[in-house]
């Protein structure tokens, strides 16, 4: 057993400090140790409750510990079902294939391939790269400023953050970054700028195998992509010959209020990414969407020992079943995205903040990192689990489960307006401080 000694100012296992990798992260920033978590709540070792408007960076958005989820991946490891199959048939794949095509791909009209790749959203990029290029023959790639695609050589070359890229160079070569929908505010047409560029033969960008991104950049801030802008990257990529990508990691798994993010964009990506999610329960699963023509994969080529994750397939399918099988939930989700938007677009108005984001995935954009620090920090202190996102993580990103009731979020946001409070006076106090020293 290990001793329980203070560091960091804080009461936590030396283990911690003696042995885990510099690496560690969100643990900083919520230095407690949890145990228990169910629905919308994480419980430290000594049973104190935290709000959790995280949620597992979109991985947990049915809520902890979901009964219906949990009961069926329960029952299924009581009958001994297999475990870890790579990529061989199961019962439990079966289960997924065929929930996924009758309560998602069928109603949806939607005709993609389902290849299961590493159980990382990162390596899903990878391979959709990977299958972009080998299809096309090109070698660029074109991603986004703000973009996130995860932290693997391949997926960080896309991804546009200087603290992430700064590890390890030279990343993924050629790819371009380009400005995403309103990089320059909203009175800047960047589809025109991308559009010029890319037809034009000596703008020095080489012709590229595909488009990647997000239509609601996740980390990157909260920012949202039009419907008119991804049809014209779309078309655009169509014109060229290039494949579109979107990375659905995130935002996809209800975040928006539909299955996929793009389903009211207008339009239809080449390949689809989806992580996080996907499992219904927090369990590591991962998988690209392709559409038919194509997946020339040939047998084993983008191969992987974990891409049979059995207990996931349960968990998956019992979501789908539980969440997807009728429109209901949906319904309810873009309910609580409208009165959660509602809300959030007061606190900002009342704090001078700005309002960003789409679905579920909100965000109150400060014009100092420091105040978004401290009320992040404010937040922790008072039971609620938020993290920052954006260029200088001065983006409070509020992602509740979807499953949150409405009691629970007006609670979450009492909190955030409790700290805002707070900072608030603190920042006039010292603003004071400053004017009389001088
Ligand atoms: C989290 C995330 C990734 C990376 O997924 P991992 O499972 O962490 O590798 C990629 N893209 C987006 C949009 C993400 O949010």
């Amino acid at each position: 057993m290990s001793e329980t000694v203070i560091f960091g100012g804080k009461n936590l296992p030396d283990v911690y400090r003696d042995i885990e990798s510099e690496v560690r992260r969100y643990c900083r920033a919520y230095p407690v140790e949890f145990g228990r978590a169910k629905g919308s709540y994480l419980y430290d070792r000594l049973g104190r409750p935290y709000l959790d408007f995280l949620s597992g960076c979109g991985s947990l958005n049915y809520g902890h510990n979901c009964e219906p989820i949990r009961e069926s991946l329960m029952e299924y490891i009581l009958s001994d079902g297999v475990a870890m199959s790579m990529d061989m048939y199961s019962v439990a794949k079966t289960g997924f294939l065929t929930a996924l095509r009758d309560a998602i791909l069928v109603p949806r009209q939607l005709d993609f391939h389902v290849q299961f790749t590493w159980p990382t959203g990162a390596n899903a990029v990878e391979a959709a790269i990977k299958l972009a290029r080998k299809f096309t023959g090109r070698a660029n790639v074109i991603a986004f400023t703000n973009g996130f695609h995860g932290c693997s050589l391949g997926a960080l070359g896309l991804t546009g953050n200087s603290s992430h890229r700064a590890s390890s160079k030279p990343l993924l070569t050629q790819v371009t970054h380009l400005p995403y929908c309103d990089y320059f505010g909203p009175t800047v047409d960047t589809a025109a700028q991308i559009e010029k560029l890319l037809l034009d033969s000596s703008s020095g960008i080489d012709a590229p195998a595909a488009f990647v991104f997000e239509t609601v950049q996740g980390e990157g801030g909260a920012n949202v992509c039009s419907p008119i802008w991804a049809q014209r990257m779309q078309r655009l990529a169509h014109e060229i010959g290039a494949l579109t990508i979107v990375d659905d990691i995130q935002a996809g798994c209800g975040r928006t209020g539909n299955f996929f993010s793009f389903e009211d964009l207008g339009i239809v990506p080449d390949i689809v990414i989806m992580a996080k999610s996907i499992s219904g329960f927090g369990l590591p699963m991962s998988i690209a969407f392709i559409r038919p023509q194509y997946d020339i994969w040939n047998p084993g080529e983008h191969n992987g020992t974990f891409r049979g994750n059995n207990h996931a397939f349960i968990t998956a399918a019992a979501a789908l079943k539980r969440y997807w099988s009728n429109d209901r939930f949906a319904t309810e989700v873009k309910e609580k995205a409208m009165l959660a938007s509602g809300v959030v677009e007061n606190i900002a108005e009342q704090y001078g903040l700005s309002a960003k984001g789409k679905g579920l995935l909100l965000g109150l954009e400060f014009s100092n990192t420091q105040d978004c620090a401290a009320v992040k920090e404010a937040c922790f202190q008072d039971g609620l689990i938020i993290e920052t996102s954006g260029p200088k993580d001065e983006v409070l990103k509020i992602l509740p489960p979807l499953t949150i009731s409405r009691s629970e979020f007006d609670d979450g946001l009492q909190i955030v307006r409790s700290a805002l409070n707070k900072v608030h006076s603190s920042s006039r106090r010292l603003a004071t401080v400053a004017r009389a020293a001088t």
